[in-house]
């Protein structure tokens, strides 16, 4: 049952309730825009034509676009095909050639009839000395003259679907435009001078220049804040709730946590200890637990993780880590069982690969509660899949999984503590937007002991330089990471980059050569990441599917090819695979030498610092966050009008308004609570609604 205001219905029309819009056309805009008239206002333009030039025609310049008022003076049919219709016209200063191929001089002849007067409008070029103007986009008499728009927007267009024709459509949509109640503080819409919603909308789709289409115009921000106020209160709305739902007071057992903490091979580093302590005290709440542990590849996450579960078990419940791939998993159970077994808590591993009698077993140690900890992968949502008695559900996220798979888990649980691990450090504000219902722990400094790793920029055309100085390392039994290029989203041009150069390095180093790529089975897949863990290899060369990978001390050198096609947060959680050991480890970035000097610029961010979290916020900057981390499957929201590159601070500044909404007015029923319920639809957050009525 919707409750969807009336107000909002034609938004959510089809975008062929707008006049001349047919089926044909309705799939055009759907590929540029989307299904819904809403999309169309979201659909906002990428630049202007300037028709405001006017000039006499002896003093008029190529190149421009220009309206001019003419007297048309004759027609001139082609002599040959392939030559234009000419129609020439003056306006007593000089003469220009209107020029049109296929075009029928019957239909000519009526638009531009010979000693009338007409205003055309179109791009002025010079033809072998003539002034012409081929096929104006506007014809009419002078008291249409209204109908030529001094500035025009354009859109963004795809074939089929020209300037003209997207104009006119949007400028019927934009009839529909509703004035709806004001949702923002206003006092805040004040202090920013920001127009109304529908103003906005209709300043931002009439640009009066080049400026207007700054993410700094007033309408445009306004209009990304209340998309980002519609994410931030749904993230809000979501919290809300689940601060509402009851949890478990965990109280944990200090001398089986003094134990694991005494057991562990390390003293913890100041972060891990704050994030420990702020996990603990959330298990201890009434609550339940919804947190985030963000740190780098590297910065000890595991090891938190473990403590937390050895919390959860010390309260007499069970904890389960799942893992977004198989070799992440069995990555996950060799650390916890390297921790776990040193105080006599039992962990199993549960993936798709194990069946029959087998998985059978295993899931009886679950159901029993003889396992305490159980580590897996998406085959833990499987619904045989029974907890003794589930405390905490840890989640190693590492932006694979959405927002919403990560609660089906915790529903496996007795109101269990939820705890989510993310290695990509993402800038604070991006956290906001897809983590924005948790509470955020932090780890923002490395193990101690740990050396820096010596990066280098490299031009591709010494490839066979580095690659025979492999020898080196080899012969000092390190082990070799090679990364090939990422292409275009293709794993089948990926493969094939990489069967490449593996065969090309097994021509020189023969059989100690791994390949490891996205399209193996995982049992191949382990065997070959086994083998080279085991020292049985010495390069690895593959796709990126290391880049969640595998821990192995030993492999302080990575090479990674074509650097330059890569996210500098990809490269910066490629790199961290290496310097995991006590040697010195070696990153070389080869990039194409015909980058430029942009590309080289971004690549020596990576070079000079190893701060993952500096590197993220370069990286946004640099690329905009849809492409941040290199992905679609990201997980991070896709904003329309938003654009956290430019509008990190409106996403701060409506973090802060959501809490403060709802700290006044949790359940949305005040004029402007109610104001706020239609944003909330507008921007198809009725799950968050939803929230409101269980509540
Ligand atoms: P992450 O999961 O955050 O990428 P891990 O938890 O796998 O990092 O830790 C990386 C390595 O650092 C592991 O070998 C781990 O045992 C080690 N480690 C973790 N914390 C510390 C610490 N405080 N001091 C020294 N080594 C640590
Ligand atoms: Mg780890």
């Amino acid at each position: 049952m919707s409750a969807r205001p009336f107000v909002l219905d034609p938004l959510f029309q089809s975008t062929k309730a707008v006049p001349g819009v047919g089926p044909r056309m309705t799939k055009l805009l759907e590929k540029v825009a989307g299904p819904c008239i809403s999309d169309l206002f979201w659909h906002l333009p990428v630049s202007v034509i300037d028709r405001r030039y006017a000039p006499k025609l002896r003093e008029a310049q190529p190149d421009k676009i220009a309206t001019l008022t003419l007297r048309i003076e004759g027609h001139f049919p082609p002599k040959r095909p392939g030559l234009p219709y000419k129609v020439k016209g003056t306006d007593g200063s000089g003469w220009i050639d209107l020029t049109f191929f296929n075009v029928k001089g019957d239909y000519l002849e009526v638009q531009l009839p010979v000693g009338e007067a007409r205003m055309v409008s179109g791009k002025l070029e010079f033809y072998n000395g003539y002034l012409q103007m081929p096929h104006p986009d506007y014809i009419v008499t002078e008291e249409q003259k209204d109908q030529i728009p001094p500035i025009e927007p354009v859109y963004p267009l795809t074939a089929g679907l020209t300037q003209k024709v997207s104009l006119k459509i949007m400028r019927a949509a934009l009839q529909r435009i509703p004035v709806l109640d004001e949702w923002l503080d206003p006092a805040h819409q004040q202090r920013e001078k920001w127009p109304r919603w529908h103003e906005a909308l209709q300043q931002a789709h009439n640009p009066q220049d080049e400026a207007d289409l700054s993410p700094e115009h007033p309408a445009r921000q306004r209009l990304a804040y209340d998309e980002l106020l519609a994410n931030q209160l749904t993230m809000a709305l979501t919290r809300q709730n689940q601060k509402k739902q009851k949890g478990r007071e965990l109280l944990g057992d200090d001398a089986l946590f003094n134990k694991a903490l005494s057991s562990l091979p390390f003293e913890l580093t100041n972060s891990q200890k704050t994030a420990v302590e702020e996990i603990r005290a959330d298990m201890r709440q009434p609550t339940r637990m919804h947190r985030l542990l963000q740190g780098d590849v590297g910065s000890g996450k595991t090891a938190v993780a473990f403590l937390a579960m050895i919390h959860a078990i010390g309260s007499g419940g069970q904890a389960v880590i799942m893992a977004p791939t198989e070799i992440l998993a069995r990555q996950h159970e060799k650390n916890v069982r390297a921790f776990a077994d040193k105080c006599g808590i039992s962990t199993i591993t549960l993936t798709g690969r194990d069946k029959g009698k087998a998985r059978k077993e295993i899931l009886e140690r679950i159901a029993s509660g003889d396992a305490n900890i159980v580590i897996g992968t998406h085959a833990l949502f499987q619904e045989d899949v029974a907890f003794h008695d589930l405390a905490l559900v840890i989640i190693d996220e590492q932006h694979r999984f959405g927002v919403h798979q990560r609660m089906l888990l915790s529903e496996k649980g007795n109101m269990s503590d939820v705890l989510v691990m993310t290695a990509t450090p993402i800038p604070r504000t991006l956290t906001l937007t897809v983590y924005g219902d948790m509470d955020v722990s932090r780890l923002t400094e490395k193990p101690a002991g740990r050396q820096p790793i010596d990066t280098r920029l490299v031009s591709d055309e010494r490839l066979e330089e580095v690659a025979e100085a492999l020898q080196r390392k080899i012969d000092a039994k390190d082990r070799i990471y090679w990364v090939c290029p990422l292409v275009e989203e293709s794993e089948k041009l990926d493969l094939a980059a990489a069967e490449e150069r593996f065969r090309h390095l097994q021509q020189r180093y023969g059989e100690r050569v791994g390949l490891l790529h996205g399209r193996m089975k995982p049992p191949e897949k382990d065997k070959v990441m086994e083998a080279f863990a085991k020292g049985e290899l010495d390069i690895l060369v593959s796709t990126t599917v290391i880049e969640v990978g595998v821990d192995v001390p030993e492999a302080t050198v990575m090479v990674i090819e074509h650097a330059e096609r890569f996210g500098l947060s990809q490269l910066h959680q490629l790199r961290g695979r290496i310097g995991r050991g006590s040697g010195k480890s070696t990153c070389i970035l080869l990039y194409n030498a015909k980058v430029g000097e942009i590309a080289k610029k971004r690549l020596a961010t990576i070079r000079d610092s190893e701060d993952g979290f500096y590197i993220s916020e370069q990286d946004l900057k640099l690329r905009g966050a849809g492409e941040l981390l290199g992905t679609r499957q990201s997980g991070l929201p896709e904003f329309r009008l938003a654009h956290p590159e430019f509008h990190s601070d409106l996403i701060s500044t409506a973090f802060d308004d959501a809490r403060l909404i709802l700290d006044r007015d949790p359940g949305l029923t005040s004029p402007r609570g109610l104001a706020l319920r239609t944003l909330l639809y507008l921007f198809e957050r009725d799950t968050a609604i939803k929230y409101l009525r269980s509540g």
